[in-house]
């Protein structure tokens, strides 16, 4: 049996650690543990040379000294949680032992008052640390802070807020008539690739979108309200891993592309096409990163404001007319209140169709309307307006290998990040996120086997002309991932059976 070596950094040292590669999870993160000075309760991450989270397990690949991770403490997780609740008890004692004294002799003793400032000061210095934050444990930086309804613009750190600005006047400097007709071409197929791409240039790409489709003169839009609407959706995704800017642009351009192949623009009025285009951008607004399901879990703001009823879908919706509210980026501003009613009233299906706990549902009623299909049919129009926001949203995988591999990492990275905080909290932690049972390629092949391959499938039956150009590069993801899973199952065989 192999020995593997890992070379790593924590607390700024370089360490060396030696494990047999057929030694349990269990066994590695001790060792690790150990390494770091820390107790059981502590929560570790290794990070590897790109930055990217990796699971500390016996399948760490081996390294040099060149290409060391950084192990970091992130957090003590059963302490941090315990203290809270001793807090508040002792906060409660004090306040009940202040009002019998107060009762007693009509003002408080200088020792009451003492405590009281101790347990404040206590509070205040738990509340600053900035690696306890990032769980939401506490008020400042919790992602359960959510923004009051209508949306309260939360406020960015002064540097966050300068980037913003800096955007802003890139993308404004930018004219949309510099984008060559070569890039315009390009931006119609699902080969486009955002990494190569800054924010400012995506959002005068997404200009692009807007009046390429005639949008701006059918629907009577200023070009300064399109570019201050833009610009908010943009400040309104958050800094986080998958659910950010660049996931919003992929889905509008993919959305965009699909228009194009599948010749939307002479089967669908374009106040549909509108409504499709608009819902992709504003599908995953204020997106915290965790699901509906930690939502409901955890019981955030969010849950309880929406009753557990797709609390993220929503919530983005809300976000969006919230900046539809504003005068100065209401893109619905000249028209008519009919059309307002009917691109507000398919917005927010199209937004709701992306909660994915009502796939199958959305799917079956296309399977079933599919054989009698008709564009006048108001219903059967919808469902297909759905069925195209959730493809463009999913649809990482039908993108050429080098753009959606980079995708799955920062879909993990968010995925692990929810699982480690239910396990903190002690929530139910979600199967297909924990970081000790997901590698890659199963989580890829159940996904594609069984949700986007079902889905574009059936899109492509109605419009054969995907099959190529969608169809074709999920199937060829499918055998990838499969043959990835495949190997590794061989090589846990012959290392003498799977790995826990
Ligand atoms: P969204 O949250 O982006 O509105 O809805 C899409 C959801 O589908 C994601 O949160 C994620 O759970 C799932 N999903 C999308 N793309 C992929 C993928 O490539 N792999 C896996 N495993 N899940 C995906
Ligand atoms: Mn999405």
């Amino acid at each position: 049996m192999t020995t593997k070596i890992i070379y790593f950094t924590v607390h700024g040292k370089l360490e060396r650690a030696e494990f047999r590669a057929d030694c349990s999870a269990a066994d590695v993160k001790d060792l690790f543990r150990a390494a770091a000075e820390v107790g059981p309760h502590h929560i570790l991450k290794m990070y590897n040379p790109s930055g990217s989270v990796v699971n500390i397990s016996p399948r760490l690949e081996a390294n040099s000294t060149e290409s060391c991770y950084r192990l970091e403490v992130v957090a003590s997780d059963l302490q941090s949680v315990s203290v809270s609740p001793q807090l508040d008890n002792m906060e409660y004692r004090l306040h009940h032992l202040e009002s019998k004294v107060l009762e007693d002799v009509g003002k408080s003793p200088d020792i009451i008052c003492e405590l009281k400032s101790q347990v404040e000061s206590f509070k205040r210095k738990l509340e600053s640390v900035k690696n306890l934050s990032w769980m939401g444990l506490f008020k400042e930086d919790g992602h359960q802070q959510l923004s009051a309804f209508p949306p309260k613009p939360k406020r960015p750190q002064t540097s966050e807020q300068e980037e913003r600005q800096q955007v802003r006047m890139r993308f404004l400097n930018m004219s949309s008539l510099q984008v060559t007709e070569e890039v315009r071409e390009h931006l119609k197929t699902p080969i486009f690739d955002n990494w190569q791409w800054e924010e400012a240039e995506m959002l005068v790409l997404l200009q692009v979108m807007f009046t390429d489709l005639d949008f701006l003169t059918a629907f009577h839009i200023e070009l300064h309200v399109l570019q201050n609407f833009l610009f908010q959706v943009y400040c309104n995704y958050n800094n986080i891993p998958f659910h950010n800017f660049q996931h919003c642009f992929c889905v509008t351009q993919m959305m965009y592309g699909l228009i194009w192949l599948a010749d939307l623009r002479n089967k669908l009025g374009r106040i549909d096409l509108f409504i499709m285009l608009t819902s992709a951008l504003c599908h995953d607004l204020d997106h915290p990163g965790y699901n509906n399901v930690y939502q409901i879990n955890a019981q955030t703001d969010l849950a309880l404001r929406y009753n557990d009823i797709s609390p993220l879908e929503n919530h983005h919706c809300a976000v969006a007319f919230g900046i539809l509210s504003k005068p100065e980026s209401n893109i619905l501003k000249n028209m008519t209140s009919e059309q307002y009613k009917y691109i507000r009233g398919g917005m927010i299906k199209c937004i709701l169709a992306t909660d994915m706990a009502r796939h199958n549902e959305i799917l079956n009623k296309f399977k079933m309307i599919q054989p009698v299909f008709n564009f006048t049919n108001k219903d059967h129009k919808e469902v297909l307006m759905k069925i195209m926001v959730k493809v463009s949203d999913i649809s990482n995988e039908a993108r050429p290998m080098a753009v959606a591999e980079p995708w799955l990492d920062c879909l993990l990275q968010e995925f692990f990040n929810q699982s480690d905080t239910e396990k903190l909290k002690g929530l139910p932690v979600t199967p297909f996120m924990d970081r000790d049972k997901v590698c890659r390629p199963s989580s890829q092949t159940n996904f594609i086997r069984f949700v986007l391959l079902p889905l574009v499938t059936e899109l492509t039956e109605m419009f054969p002309c995907l099959e190529q150009h969608i169809l074709e590069p999920v199937r060829r993801a499918l055998e990838y991932y499969s043959d990835m899973e495949r190997a590794t199952e061989e090589e846990e065989q012959e290392e003498g059976g799977p790995k826990p």
